[in-house]
């Protein structure tokens, strides 16, 4: 076991705090990771909230992860001493089921185990990314490409892979409108992979606050969704609409806006649940579906596919003392567009 630095949850709601965690000693196939960056998701704030249900603490969340390896265990192949490598949301699954041999590993019959707040193999809770080190299975572990900073390479691991499996399942690319909900963490990584597929691409954000700096991140066009005008402008225009928000929106208004065949893919995950009229699926023939993060193998396809076409997170690197601080304003949406911990100032 190796004690090491990290910020975690004592209670649900409460601040995080300086902390010390166990890792545990390298088995076979293990890897121990000097953590350089870890991202701050949404999902944390909710999980540590208590919104998506009860949790145990202390609770150090985190699954954004980027650093270096710094030793391996004895049956390892995958990755050497020096390389840079990252951690997403999930540390483990069963491997074998239908789902996991397919690489839907996030889908596992047996369930994957998250990097945060669930139970591992050996009975423990995993502990997430505000941390200095982790160690997790190999197979878990992805290839930061050369090309790619570190630091902005951490949220690709859970917001990057989040919105990249559902364009590409969706088949976003040259022809394609698609919308992306919410201009955060998730939105704005949704925005620079759709464009890079070559989408067309249209943010709908609740004020034109962001508007310039939106456009600059490859967007075509930017709306507003306070504005009723842009419902009437929008109806039946995309292919695809991509919800990334935090918090219950309209969706009969937002699926108002999909063509013949058009889907809209929740990624966000708000604690309430969300209404819908059918007739707002029947109208047009429209898919309402969900998804959740992406595979392993997907995760290092999307990985390859930003640092081919230069995709890197929009990032405000913090230290640790203004973790709850940075909590305060991604729940304010004043956030742009990542906020990123420098783990080294976990001491
Ligand atoms: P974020 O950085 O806070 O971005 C969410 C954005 O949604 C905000 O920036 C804001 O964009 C918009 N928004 C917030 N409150 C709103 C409201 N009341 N009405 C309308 N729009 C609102 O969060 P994130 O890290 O991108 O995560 C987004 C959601 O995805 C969270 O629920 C998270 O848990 C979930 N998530 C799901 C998965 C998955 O596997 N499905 C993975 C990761 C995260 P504007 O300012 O542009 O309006
Ligand atoms: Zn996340």
């Amino acid at each position: 076991m190796r004690t090491v630095n990290a910020y975690a949850a004592p209670s649900a709601g409460a601040p995080l705090v300086p902390t010390t965690l166990e890792r545990r000693d390298l088995g076979a196939h293990d890897v121990l990771i000097e953590i350089k960056y870890a991202g701050i998701c949404h999902s944390d704030l909710h999980t540590v909230q208590g919104d998506w249900g009860p949790q145990q603490y202390p609770l150090t969340p985190g699954h954004e992860i980027a650093g270096i390896v710094t030793e391996v265990g004895a049956g390892v192949t995958r990755h050497a001493v020096g390389d840079r490598v990252g951690v997403g949301c999930m540390v483990n699954s069963c491997g074998e089921c239908a789902n996991c041999r397919a690489g839907d590993e996030q889908y596992c019959l047996d369930g994957a185990v998250m990097t945060y707040g669930a139970e591992d193999r050996d009975g423990t809770v995993t502990q997430g990314g505000y941390s200095t080190h982790v160690v997790v299975t190999e197979d878990f572990v992805l290839r930061i490409p050369e090309g790619i900073e570190l630091d902005v390479a951490a949220p690709l691991l859970c917001a990057g892979i989040t919105t990249f499996s559902p364009l590409n399942h969706w088949k976003a690319g040259p022809g394609k409108k698609v919308a992306v909900v919410g201009l955060g963490g998730l939105g704005h990584l949704g925005v620079k992979i759709a464009h890079a597929m070559g989408a067309e691409v249209t943010v709908l954000s609740q004020s034109l606050r962001k508007k310039e700096a939106g456009l600059a991140l490859g967007a075509d066009a930017y709306y507003a969704t306070s504005d009723p005008q842009t419902f009437e402008e929008l109806a039946g225009t995309f292919d695809l609409v991509l919800n990334t928000v935090s918090a219950k929106i309209d969706l009969d208004a937002h699926l108002s806006l999909l063509n013949v065949n058009g889907a809209m893919v929740n990624v966000g995950a708000p604690a309430e649940p969300l209404d819908v009229n059918v007739f707002s699926l029947l109208a047009n023939r429209r898919t309402f579906a969900g998804s959740m993060i992406g595979g392993i193998g997907e995760t290092q396809e999307m990985l390859d596919f930003c640092a081919e076409h230069g995709v890197g997170a929009e990032i405000e690197v913090i230290s640790a003392e203004q973790i709850n601080e940075a909590y305060e304003r991604v729940q304010n949406s004043d956030v742009r567009y990542r906020f990123v911990i420098d783990t080294a100032t976990l001491v």
